[in-house]
């Protein structure tokens, strides 16, 4: 299950794991109706990993034959 962040509209953000395709919780302090925000942490977390692997891994083998 993802994790997805929850904005209440007095600002509180919530993380919680949710079932994928849920809209909106009720914020846990104040009980209001909280819909969904983009979690820009779980993206870069994965997204930087992801290409940060690819791009080393590919890297040292093309420098390390050009200085040969
Ligand atoms: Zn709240």
């Amino acid at each position: 299950m993802p994790i997805y962040e929850f904005e209440c509209p007095k600002g509180t953000v919530t993380e919680r794991w949710v079932a994928m395709g849920t809209e909106s919780i009720s914020c846990p302090c104040c009980q209001k109706k909280a819909p969904k925000i983009i979690s820009r942490f779980s993206f870069e977390l994965k997204g930087g990993g992801w290409f940060a692997d690819g791009y080393a891994s590919r890297r040292p083998s093309g420098k390390s034959s050009d200085s040969r």
